[in-house]
């Protein structure tokens, strides 16, 4: 860790990306500052700004792929963020950005709050669930994602205000929202009363629903592509027909199991999954005229 200019938080220089994300790919961060509160968060924007840095904020990494060149400014990690801030206001709760979505789910069970276990089975944390509009659902009917259930967030702006946004005046887009230009804080999310019991076991289906159905065995970033609006086929679906499970560039490989899942089986590169990104988006264009959209973040160096 290293103290800088001023700053009351150190900064650790050279991380590898790779550490702190589910693909295990990237190169090394100039820095990366895992602030504990508002005023450490302020002091990296501060110093950032006076070093011309840029910065990139994460999550647990889930949905993130960095350049084999890393991230030439700070990135900061939120995940010790007023670490294990929980509020319960009634049926509503108040977390900190940085608390795992499946820890979220299980300490509102042992509260008898239920209604968010579909977030429970999605990697990440509660402010990158928000930021992305996380959402699964297992059954028809299901209204799964994220923008159902947060009432309120709080944020930082790039320039240092923290801002209450409710529910209405976040834009929500199908995996995506307009909360990515801010740095999600805190989210306040709406429960329902249920049964510690009952909760379990949604949970329980959920997880035997996906273990069936993904590769979780490997290193990935779950769907690589969004599911194309009027196509009538899935991301997966129109992969598989492309007749592309399997095929590998370099260590990077679209999953037997899932065709929207792109695994890492070993040391693959940033370079060798944009690779296998643009070859299943080149071959479903000429074979089905449909243009996919990835769902991953990519971060250029
Ligand atoms: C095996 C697997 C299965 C998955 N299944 C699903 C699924 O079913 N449904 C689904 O929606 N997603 C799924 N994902 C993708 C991923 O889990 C989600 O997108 C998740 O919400 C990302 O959260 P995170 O904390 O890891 O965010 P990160 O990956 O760290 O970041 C994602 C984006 O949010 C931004 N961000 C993160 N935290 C903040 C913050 N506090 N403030 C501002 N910006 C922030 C980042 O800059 C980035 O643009 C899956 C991923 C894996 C690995």
């Amino acid at each position: 860790m290293t103290l800088l200019g001023g700053l009351k938080i150190g900064l650790e220089p050279d991380e590898s990306l790779s550490k702190h994300t589910s693909w295990r790919i990237g190169g090394n961060a100039v820095f990366m500052a895992w602030p504990k509160n508002i005023d450490e968060l302020a002091g990296i924007l501060d110093y950032a700004r006076d070093q011309h840095l840029p910065i990139c904020v994460i999550g647990r990494g889930s949905n993130m792929l960095f350049s084999d060149e890393g991230f030439f400014g700070i990135v900061i990690n939120m995940l010790h963020f007023e670490k294990e801030y929980l509020k319960v206001d009634g049926n509503c709760v108040e977390v900190s950005a940085g608390m795992p979505n499946h820890i979220l789910v299980q300490k509102c069970a042992e509260l008898d709050l239920g209604g968010l276990e579909f977030l429970s089975s999605i990697p990440g944390s509660v402010g990158g669930a928000c930021v992305q509009n996380a959402g699964f659902s297992r059954l028809k009917g299901q209204k799964n994602e994220m923008k159902h259930f947060v009432e309120e967030v709080m944020v930082l702006t790039r320039d240092g205000q923290v801002k209450k946004l409710k529910h209405e005046e976040i834009l929500w887009n199908y995996r995506d929202t307009s909360l990515r230009q801010f740095i999600v804080l805190k989210a306040k999310l709406k429960f329902e009363r249920k049964n510690k019991a009952e909760v379990q076991k949604e949970v329980y289906e959920n997880y035997r629903y996906r273990s069936e159905i993904q590769d979780l065995q490997h290193p990935s970033a779950g769907s690589v592509f969004k599911n194309p609006a009027g196509a009538g086929m899935s991301s997966g679906q129109l992969i598989d027909k492309a007749g592309l499970k399997g095929f590998k560039i370099g260590d990077a490989q679209i999953s037997e199991r899932h065709a929207n899942f792109f695994i890492n089986t070993g040391h693959a590169t940033c370079e060798n999954m944009l690779a296998l990104i643009q070859h299943a988006k080149g071959k479903v264009k000429e074979q089905f005229g449909v243009m996919l959209e990835e769902e991953i973040r990519y971060v250029a160096g």
